[in-house]
């Protein structure tokens, strides 16, 4: 991989050979970060060639990417996801220009999906057969369906809280699936002694560093989708912490490349019930766990994995932290689906709830200009979406009986 220099550890410096199979640094147990040689990649991409490109996926930026020239690259279509100017949205949250990234239309319906489109080539890069995780759900189905696509075996812990969507996804896919009667902690424990003991290809995305350069492709895409003309703010919602990361690695290297000249601040959004890492930055403190208290099942993440790169990705980029209610997130998913037509499952509505939040705060000024990315599919959380948005009109066959019923609502 002639653009990519090595592999740095983030908590003592040490820096290692990007092989397929790197962990956590053997030295200290810190997490690796993938470096890049930026010369390298202005020499072999311009704006204008990528522009020009066809290949609409995430490997459309491949000079980016941690990857064997000789790898092949998965048939799934991950990436490449629709980008919205969601003008009616942005007059009801009193702002001056919103955008709406719509990851939960990848084929697995998260964003989840670029990260495992990575681990699937680096699997093979390793040549083992079976690829493990841990996960509330996404890291899990995506996996599952990634893996299926590519032809790995592929071993799943979940808690058993997660919603049923993402369990049959699955199944569907083929995956072996254990259900730990316990935490998300619990479960990431289980799953790191698992995999120690046999050998499988590693998904957690704390402890593999290529997923997050799988994640950060999403930025690549938001500024080729604004002409690389960046926004003030980039909203995320945030759980363990590797998806704000991505997205901030991203921006660091299409700066880095001269291909954008300004970044923008990152907005990271939590549930009030679950925050570690907001409230660490907002009261200036070491993070402390915290209980998983909120219907967000994707960013119920008590004890982050990935605490360090998240804190230094909001802090480097001047961001701005700001947690919301429960109420407040399925309120951002009626707004979204009614004025958007976007379905987003409650984690992957919490961005957008963030902005609205941080607008009416004062924390974000009316004028900016703001991208907010839905992280994940509605389809996968039905009891939670019918939660949001209620139940339908129920009536007998009977034409007297849908004109009292319409009468009742003013509608005729
Ligand atoms: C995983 C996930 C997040 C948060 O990503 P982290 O890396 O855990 O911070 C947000 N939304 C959805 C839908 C997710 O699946
Ligand atoms: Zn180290």
């Amino acid at each position: 991989m002639k653009n990519v220099k090595s592999a740095v550890c983030i908590a003592c410096g040490a820096e290692y050979e990007a092989t397929p199979n790197i962990t956590t640094c053997p030295k200290c147990g810190g997490i690796l970060d993938i470096q890049y040689d930026y010369e390298y990649i202005r020499s072999q991409l311009t704006p204008e060639q990528l522009k020009a490109r066809s290949d609409h996926s995430m490997w459309r930026y491949r000079e980016f990417l941690p990857v064997e020239g000789a790898s092949k690259v998965p048939k799934l279509r991950v990436g490449w996801s629709p980008f919205y100017e969601a003008d009616r949205l942005a007059e009801m949250i009193g702002i001056k220009k919103l955008y709406i990234k719509d990851d939960g239309i990848n084929p697995t319906g998260s964003l989840k999906d670029r990260a495992s489109a990575m681990a699937v080539v680096k699997a093979e890069e390793a040549g083992v057969d079976t690829i493990a995780c841990s996960s509330t759900g996404n890291a899990a189905s995506s996996l599952a369906g990634n893996a299926a696509a590519a032809g790995f075996k592929t071993v799943i812990f979940v808690p058993e809280r997660a919603p049923k969507g993402k369990v049959a996804q699955l199944m569907m896919f083929g995956a072996t699936v254990i259900s730990v009667k316990g935490t998300y902690e619990e479960t990431f424990r289980l799953s790191a002694d698992a995999i120690s003991r046999w050998g499988w290809y590693n998904r957690n995305a704390a402890i593999n560093p290529y997923l997050m350069e799988g994640k950060k492709t999403v930025s690549f895409e938001i500024a080729e989708q604004l002409d690389f003309k960046m926004t003030d703010y980039v909203a995320v919602s945030v759980g363990d912490g590797c998806t704000i990361s991505g997205v901030w690695k991203g921006f660091k290297d299409l700066y880095a490349a001269g291909f954008i000249d300004k970044l923008p601040r990152l907005v990271s959004v939590q549930a009030e019930g679950c925050c570690p890492l907001n409230r660490s930055i907002a009261e200036g403190k070491d993070w402390e766990p915290m209980e998983e208290n909120t219907i967000a099942d994707s960013i119920a993440v008590g004890v982050p994995r990935n605490p360090d790169k998240a804190l230094n990705a909001i802090r480097e980029s001047n961001g701005i932290v700001v947690n919301v209610s429960d109420e407040e997130i399925y309120e951002s998913m009626r707004l979204l689906g009614r004025t958007s037509g976007v379905f987003a499952e409650p984690a992957g509505a919490t961005g957008t709830a963030g902005v609205k939040k941080a607008v009416l705060q004062g924390l974000i000024p009316k004028d900016a200009t703001v991208v907010s990315l839905v992280t994940g599919s509605g389809l996968k959380d039905v009891a939670n979406a019918i939660k949001a948005a209620g139940e339908p009109i129920a009536i007998a066959p009977d034409m007297n009986l849908l004109l009292e019923a319409f009468e009742k609502m003013n509608l005729k």
